[in-house]
């Protein structure tokens, strides 16, 4: 699967949230990437699409889970920088916390096979000052959603263009206001009224 680029913070955040609206209660999202990546910027994103205040969400690095009620659903925060091997993450009853929430697991790489099958994987990766790489892999129950992850070539200029982001089907806002300019310019137009003028160019 191709990379979706990310040109802001806020846009990752919209990435978060356009995916937490597809997320099942229940259901686990590894997030793997270096520091600074935008791994909890992302976790934002979920928090506001379970209705849950996103300022709440810092990084849980010096407390291992963060747990948020009052919205749709529990969100489960987990930092696994610190673990050494999957099997503490099993120990701080990884299973029973993921119960009923939306959980979201940064530096999952670490922890990976007590993460489970059925799981979401984000990989973002730096890409400039401001934009980052998000690649998505899909395991078990989340295959299902396959063609709602997968890009598909923008209309106006032929790159991926991705259903998560906001500009859809479009690559970008901008080729969206290029496809809005053709339709005000009216060459998308294919047919009007005839008038007295073409009647006479005919003769
Ligand atoms: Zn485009």
């Amino acid at each position: 699967m191709s990379a979706l680029l990310s040109e802001s913070v806020e846009q990752t955040v919209a990435v978060g949230r356009a995916i937490g609206a597809m997320t099942r209660p229940g259901e686990v999202i590894a997030l793997i990437g270096e520091l600074g990546a935008g791994k909890t910027q992302f976790v934002r994103g979920l928090a506001e699409a379970l209705n849950i205040d996103p300022r709440k969400v810092s990084s849980p690095t010096f407390v291992l889970v963060h747990e948020y009620e009052g919205g749709l659903a529990p969100l489960v925060h987990i930092d696994a920088y610190r673990m050494r091997s999957p099997g503490e993450l099993e120990e701080l009853g990884f299973e029973e916390l993921c119960q009923g929430a939306v959980t979201a697991v940064e530096w999952a790489d670490r922890v990976l096979e007590a993460v489970g099958e059925d799981r979401l994987q984000v990989h973002l990766d730096h890409a400039g000052d401001q934009q980052r790489r998000l690649t998505f892999k899909l395991f078990g129950a989340w295959r299902d959603r396959e063609s709602r992850l997968a890009s598909t070539k923008c209309p106006i200029c032929g790159r991926d263009a991705w259903p998560l982001l906001e500009a859809y089907p479009f690559c970008s806002i901008r080729c969206r206001q290029v496809d809005l300019g053709r339709w005000l310019g009216e060459s998308y137009r294919v047919s009007r009224p005839i008038e007295q003028s073409d009647l006479e160019q005919g003769d």
